[in-house]
């Protein structure tokens, strides 16, 4: 997560949250940046947050705070969504930049504060956080879903709310923490509306957070030889291994391109998006978007684009005497076929084209299965851009997902 800080910001203010009843304002321009002696105050007043506030006991967590006087061009958030970052080189980039920093625990967290700073959205969302008060903390969520369905129904520009068939209310976590929900959408003033439609226990605070969720910006395009590990892509290829399922109820193909092979998986988790896959057949040419897993070297399908469609001829039947116009017998594998009648002979029975029940297009996982990052398609060709928006995003805070 990043908050730009700056003084005197124009008149211009706009609202985009409340915390404990008082309004939170962003401003889109600032005439005075910060100097060292201010950057050195606020690093007192965000360690002193962090070192209170952080659920230091949980596994999971290795919070790091950066502060930056300049902010660092793209490359960093580039390596951070799309690779795996080593925490040695995120600290020598930040003594590089004259940084003020700290990482607790593995210090991993320094890795997402420092590409939160360096995002230049070129396609972003947003999220509207709402926040318990402290007492429900760790208390089953009040939250009607009834609402949230009737929410998602009614603003089109959210995404990821609900998954009606798997019976998910996506927009609530699972782990205990202080969040009530968070619902992500293209219009940060929609989300606005979404949350007064959200029936649920009393909302303590909200806040509305700029977003890289939902952007596909872990996605690379490869050629399928240069497909490493850990990466997340984008490849075209041909199936040359028709899908088959595997014990769990895992559904894998192969395809290949002129470099190389590899399998694709669709897992257990991703529900009825498998009935789909399994349509797939050799010859079929598809663009296959997701992460890649190590052992063996697997992507992990996300979604994936049908391109061109084989015809799929299969056997019907026998072949029909030209003569008696009865079916022929078989004189046994790959023998040819002999009319039991007259003795009219055939080497090829009847060979029809079978019915494709796939169609040409996109297919992606459910709600229920879906990455952060992950572009759902109802948002495809409608990527924001951020010199379009209707304000400048870069005092927005931000709240960034990595790989
Ligand atoms: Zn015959």
């Amino acid at each position: 997560m990043c908050l730009r800080v700056g003084k005197h910001g124009g008149k211009i203010k706009r609202k985009i949250g409340n915390i404990n009843g008082e309004d939170v304002f962003c401003s889109p321009i600032f005439t005075k940046e910060l100097d060292e002696n201010e950057q050195k105050h606020i690093s007192t007043i965000v360690k002193a947050i962090v070192d209170t506030q952080a659920y230091i006991d949980d596994e999971n967590t290795n919070p790091g705070y950066v502060l930056l006087l300049k902010k660092p061009d793209i490359d960093f958030y580039q390596k951070a969504v799309t690779k795996i970052v080593a925490i040695d080189v995120a600290k020598k980039f930040l003594n590089d930049q004259q940084a003020l920093f700290e990482g607790y625990k593995n210090g991993r967290g320094l890795i997402g504060a420092t590409a939160a700073i360096s995002w230049e959205p070129r396609d972003r969302t947003f999220e509207l956080i709402s926040y318990r008060s402290k007492q429900h903390w760790g208390t089953k969520r009040q939250i009607d879903l009834k609402s949230v369905q009737q929410m998602d129904t009614n603003c089109p520009s959210t995404f990821d709310n609900y998954d009606a068939r798997n019976h998910h209310n996506r927009i609530v976590p699972n782990s205990p923490c202080p969040i009530l929900y968070g619902i992500r959408g293209n219009d940060a003033e929609e989300l606005v509306i979404a949350s007064t439609q959200v029936n649920s226990e009393p909302v303590e605070s909200w806040l509305l957070f700029e977003t890289n969720q939902g952007t596909d910006n872990h996605l690379q395009k490869k050629q399928i030889a240069h497909i490493h590990p850990f990466e997340s892509v984008i490849t075209e290829g041909s199936v040359v291994v028709n899908p088959f399922t595997i014990q769990g109820g895992h559904v894998l193909f192969t395809i290949k391109d002129t470099t190389g092979t590899i399998s694709c998986a669709a897992y257990e988790p991703t529900k009825e998006f498998r009935k789909i896959v399994r349509e797939l057949y050799i010859g079929d040419n598809i663009v296959v978007y997701g992460g890649v897993r190590e052992h063996p070297l697997t992507i992990n399908l996300e979604k994936f684009e049908v391109k061109h469609l084989t015809t799929n001829m299969v056997k019907t039947e026998n072949p029909v005497c030209p003569i008696c116009k009865k079916h022929m017998k078989s004189k046994g594998t790959k023998k040819g076929y002999k009319c039991i009648k007259c003795g009219e002979t055939s080497v090829y029975p009847t060979i029809q084209e079978k019915p494709r029940t796939i169609i040409k297009g996109f297919y992606e996982v459910p709600v229920c299965a879906r990455r952060h990052l992950s572009k759902p398609l109802k948002r495809m060709n409608q990527e924001t851009q951020s010199d379009t928006a209707s304000f400048n995003e870069n005092q927005m805070t931000r709240h960034i997902e990595s790989s």
